[in-house]
């Protein structure tokens, strides 16, 4: 099987399994709103993000809200996420230059959301792709372990893997990618146990494979005499 009709057939799967609409996982009902809670997401669940966006939304409508805020106040109303002096400065800061800039409202062009304080081309693009819909790869934990796992990329550095699944990825994938690779993450392949006997993937993964061969299923082991498997 070529690489490419390997990585075609993950896709397929992927489609399969998983929800092609992409559902993002931090609840949000602006592009303001998204972006201040993928900040906040960094080192953070997503669940203790919405946990703490529904009273910090409610709070502060805008950007402008934001630059205005208070810091030490706006530090404790984020605390609970980890990092919080930092994130709130980043909020601050980064809503003041969206409210002075760009009238409030969030940019799409992807260097002028990086230029935003606490923003990078991970929280631009998932902005860019959840937001505006621009065809934009979302390189978060998940899709870095798994994308080495099945061998799509050989980079550990997130940007270096950005460019490789853009290269490797057809374009109608990109934003959906990220969401179906999440999903499998957390259902199938974690970062510590992943089950790969159970995986629907295991035909195409090297890593999966490579796992003590005694462990896999007699219809892996009949799939893999025949050829059928990677
Ligand atoms: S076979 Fe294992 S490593 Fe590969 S995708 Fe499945 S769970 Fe992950």
């Amino acid at each position: 099987m070529t690489e490419k009709k390997r990585i075609q057939a993950i896709l397929d799967i992927l489609d399969k399994y998983y929800e092609k609409d992409v559902k993002c996982y931090l609840d949000h009902e602006n592009p303001l709103q998204l972006l201040i809670a993928t900040i906040l997401s960094a080192q953070c669940t997503d669940d203790r993000v919405n946990i703490v966006t529904k009273d910090l939304f409610a709070k502060y409508k805008s950007a402008q809200d934001f630059a205005m805020a208070n810091l030490k106040e706006l530090e404790q109303d984020v605390k609970s996420t980890g990092f919080y002096k930092n994130k709130a400065k980043n909020i601050k800061t980064c809503a003041t230059t969206i409210y002075e800039q760009y009238g409030g409202e969030v940019p799409q062009d992807l260097d002028a959301l990086t230029e935003l304080a606490g923003v990078g081309r991970k929280t631009a693009n998932v902005v860019r792709g959840n937001i505006f819909k621009i065809p934009s790869v979302v390189v978060d934990t998940h899709v870095k372990r798994i994308s080495i796992r099945w061998g799509i990329t050989l980079c550990t550095d997130p940007v270096a893997i950005e460019m490789d699944l853009m290269k490797k990825l057809p374009k109608e994938h990109w934003i959906r990618y990220n969401t179906q690779v999440i999903a499998h993450g957390r259902a199938i392949c974690t970062a510590r146990a992943p089950k790969c006997m159970d995986c629907m993937f295991l035909a195409l993964c090297p890593y999966g494979l490579s796992k003590r061969m005694d462990d896999l299923t007699e219809e892996a082991k009949e799939a893999l005499e025949k050829g059928h498997m990677y």
